[in-house]
């Protein structure tokens, strides 16, 4: 188990990687650790993710009061307590506006369709909340529903969250996140999307056993009402997805091919 003095290194040089690879801007973004049942180690508010010390780190309660640091907490920690709170086998958040995934979420587009193989594996698909204003109680409600199902969120004109069971695999989850996000840009540059359906789709889920990412106990539903367990027999979409489909927040691969017959 790493230490308290462990935690604020690896916050301090996942900070510099998001900032370091463009997926946080000035003062954006915020990443935290669970350090035991009573208190949680996170970045403070309005410093840059690229030039945080150890030391720099506030302890917050579960109720987001700070318990030690020389810095404010950040009003984004309420979205990290809900996680925490909702989702005891997490240990490490990280939140970001990774631009890609970022203009996805400001276009109202889940990236909730099996184009990439360990996408699949990895995280399922990854929905799209509705807007909320940043620092308000509107946020949570917003994520709430989400939160126990999914290890990655877009979040409705803001960004992205991403958790796990270390905060090195939840920077891994973003990362992921984004690059999926390029590669289903390019898809639409394309102008064609050919998404992993049936068996092939069935064997991915199976797979999630053996690989990373699969000791989330969210469910990770390939779109609404597809899981690991219940998506058999159930995938209904075309092979070859029209791209002018409305990719509507939280929709579902089914409710998408009803609509369009
Ligand atoms: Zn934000």
């Amino acid at each position: 188990m790493p230490s308290e003095r462990q935690h604020r290194r690896e916050i301090a040089r996942f900070g510099k990687m998001l900032y370091d690879r463009g997926y946080v801007a000035a003062m954006d973004g915020n990443l935290s650790v669970r350090l035991d049942e009573d208190r949680i180690l996170a970045t403070p508010t309005s410093m840059s993710k690229g030039f945080l010390r150890p030391a720099d780190m506030v302890i917050v309660d579960y109720e987001g009061h700070l318990l030690a640091g020389r810095h404010n907490v950040s009003s984004e920690i309420a979205m990290h307590l809900l996680i925490y709170k909702l989702r005891p086998d997490i240990h490490g958040i990280v939140h970001a506006h990774p631009p890609t995934a970022t203009g996805f979420a400001a276009a109202g587009i889940a990236l909730n369709k099996p184009l990439v193989c360990e996408v699949v594996i990895g995280l399922g698909s990854i929905p799209l909340a509705r807007y909320g204003t940043p620092g308000t109680p509107e946020l949570s409600e917003t994520l709430e529903p989400l939160i126990p199902q999914y290890d990655a969120i877009l979040m409705s004109n803001h960004g992205v969250v991403a958790y796990a069971d270390t905060l090195h695999n939840a920077y891994m989850k973003m990362e992921t996140v984004e690059h999926f996000a390029q590669i289903a840009l390019v898809t639409h540059l394309l102008g064609r999307q050919q998404p992993l359906e049936g068996q092939d789709l069935e064997k991915l889920l199976l797979a999630r056993g053996k690989y990373q990412g699969s000791h989330s106990l969210a469910p990770m539903p390939l779109a609404c009402g597809i899981t690991a367990d219940s998506h058999r027999n159930r995938l209904e979409h075309s092979a070859t997805s029209r791209l002018d489909d409305t990719n509507q927040p939280e929709a579902s691969f089914r409710g998408r091919a009803r609509a369009k017959n």
